[in-house]
């Protein structure tokens, strides 16, 4: 399978979790798309919450494209409950936008409503890159997260949910659904709504070959991304015996695989790292954490060994 760095192109920064005044958020379309180009990203999603309450919004934001700039027409999609009664938020990027509404009237589950698999299930086959959002916000059990069968890839950082309640995190999930052998890869977010301090804090570089929608959404369903909140990883060489790692300064390059499996190599101003994979002989993947002296992370998404045996 390729990855980001193997694939031709070059990298395209975005983020494809936002609201605007179509939902919750409290900035009106135009003025967020304005923030993110000017904030230099190259791309953004917006994704309304996709509920009756807000007229089931898939924002039209293609006049706010420019020659540099592109914007991908999705939503956040809510319907059926997870196992604690809450409704499901499910991230949908690359939706038409006479994508049909479920009946979700609002942020409760109702009766007879479509399930969350369902849901997602049919934003996948329209054409939808399909993320299971914010997993840890969302208080999802393993059995709720592997539902959604029709995912591609879990939030594994949510900003919004990093500023407003520090639980940001999709990894814990992420990690044992990869390690059932789930072929999921990973999104960092932003999921501003600009009420609060959610924005600009994570995102993720895709490579691609233009800066064009349909070419942003494949390479992200092909997994030819990393996410970032600062460092850039400039290449990722998996071998039998070792993780070798390119990347913008550094103090730590970590990898991680099943189980317990990871380790650690620090330094100073690094830009590169040789991970020696000795304790790694359960692991079918491995995955990459590079930390700056910041400490803000870009994160890979996982590797599969080949030919590996446990
Ligand atoms: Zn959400
Ligand atoms: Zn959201």
């Amino acid at each position: 399978m390729s990855d980001a760095f193997s694939a031709p192109g070059r990298f395209f920064r975005g983020n494809h979790h936002t609201h605007s005044t179509r939902s919750d958020g409290i900035l009106a379309p135009e003025e967020v798309c304005r923030r993110y180009r000017e904030e230099g990203y190259d791309f953004l999603a917006l994704t309304d919450h996709f509920i009756g309450h807000y007229k089931y919004p898939i924002v039209d934001t293609r006049p706010y494209r420019t020659g540099r700039f592109s914007t991908i027409i999705g939503a956040e999609l809510h319907s059926g409950a997870t196992h604690n009664g809450e409704l499901w938020h499910i991230l949908a990027v690359g939706l038409p936008l006479d994508f049909e509404p479920p009946h979700a009237p609002g942020f409760e589950p109702v009766e007879g409503m479509e399930s969350g698999p369902a849901i997602a299930r049919r934003a996948r086959d329209a054409g939808a890159f399909v993320a299971v959002a914010h997993p840890q916000w969302s208080g999802l059990s393993l059995d709720d997260a592997r539902s959604i069968e029709a995912a591609h890839a879990v939030e594994i950082y949510n900003h919004g949910c990093w500023a407003g309640c520090d639980r940001a995190d999709g990894w814990s999930i992420n990690d044992r659904l990869v390690s059932e052998g789930k072929q999921l890869t990973a999104v960092a977010t932003d999921d501003a709504h600009f009420y609060e301090p959610d924005h600009f804090g994570g995102w993720v570089m895709v490579k691609a070959e233009e800066n064009d929608p349909d070419a942003l959404v494949a390479a992200l369903k092909a997994g030819h991304n990393y996410s970032s909140q600062g460092p850039e990883i400039r290449r990722i060489e998996v071998t039998a015996k070792s993780v070798e790692v390119e990347c913008s300064a550094c103090v730590s390059v970590i990898v991680q695989g099943y189980g317990q499996a990871a380790k650690a190599v620090h330094g100073l101003s690094m830009t590169r790292a040789s991970v020696p994979l000795d304790r790694f002989y359960k692991s079918s993947w491995v995955r990459v954490t590079v930390v700056d002296a910041a400490g803000k992370r870009a994160w890979s998404n996982p590797y599969w060994r080949e030919g590996f045996k446990a």
